[in-house]
């Protein structure tokens, strides 16, 4: 499978490292170019073209940094005359989404619009643990430890898989998962905040770098490749060099216009 990063930082903001400028964007990754893995970062990127190849989005949170380009990106497939674009998650994420944003005050409800039988969007509920098939893609939602109702996710294709934290704190059933995974080749894990927040960390569970090591010691795989994203870009700089120091081999900090094999 083909990863490609949209969005991987905590929040969206220019950065200015060593005079080098980095725009930091929230979360989006795309999957073989059909499959989106959160919306927060889509519509502000791609192409429409590319916008029109995608057929399924998945929604680990209800969180506005993992959905709110959701609302361009139907803005902007209203017109296709393409199937729906199913938009996947567990069901509070899904209530969410149609109280707070589809509810004809924030946004039109493009689960109806054009019209009822041609809608922009469909939903499909997804259940904790269980399977389901997208395209090529077999994605399991694992439920992990942040404020709101979320999953983790491992994505499977024939090739390998790839498991993805979400936004948590500490946990244990995705790495109790991704520990059993016979091909799994890389993961992805948050850090949001530097070591010296961990009270912050904690309080809006998320993970620090030490506490990242501790969940990626979990799956005890030492060699395999682990991906860290969601850094709040106000931080990156303390959170990369703490992350280099973890003496983790295969660590690699994710970035923007990164496209990632998993083969
Ligand atoms: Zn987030
Ligand atoms: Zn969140």
């Amino acid at each position: 499978m083909k990863i490609k990063i949209l969005g991987c930082h905590g929040s969206d903001s220019l950065t200015r490292e060593g005079g080098t400028e980095h725009c930091c964007r929230s979360i989006g990754f795309l999957i073989n170019d059909s499959l989106m893995i959160d919306a927060g970062t889509v519509s502000s990127v791609l192409t429409l073209e590319s916008q029109q190849r995608i057929r399924q989005v998945i929604l680990t949170h209800a969180h506005f940094d993992h959905l709110k380009e959701l609302p361009s990106l139907a803005d902007n497939l209203v017109s296709c005359a393409t199937n729906p674009v199913t938009i996947a998650g567990i069901p509070p994420v899904m209530e969410s989404l149609k109280a707070h944003i589809f509810n004809e005050v924030i946004f039109p409800d493009f689960f109806g619009l054009p019209d009822m039988d041609h809608p922009t969007f469909q939903s499909k509920v997804l259940e904790e643990g269980r399977e389901v098939q997208f395209g090529d893609i077999r994605v399991t939602p694992i439920p992990v430890n942040h404020l709101v109702p979320t999953v983790g996710l491992i994505l499977r294709d024939h090739h390998g898989a790839l498991a993805i934290s979400g936004d948590t704190h500490q946990t244990e059933a995705i790495w109790q998962a991704a520990a059993k995974e016979p091909n799994l080749k890389a993961v992805f894990i948050e850090a949001s905040f530097p070591d010296e927040m961990s009270d912050l960390a904690l309080a809006s569970k998320h993970l620090t770098p030490s506490l990242m090591k501790k969940e990626f010691q979990k799956i005890g795989k030492p060699e395999l490749p682990v991906y860290v994203y969601h850094l709040k870009p106000q931080f990156r700089e303390r959170i990369a060099t703490q992350l280099r120091q973890l003496n983790i081999p295969n660590l690699h900090i994710l970035l923007e216009g990164q496209e990632i094999e998993i083969s």
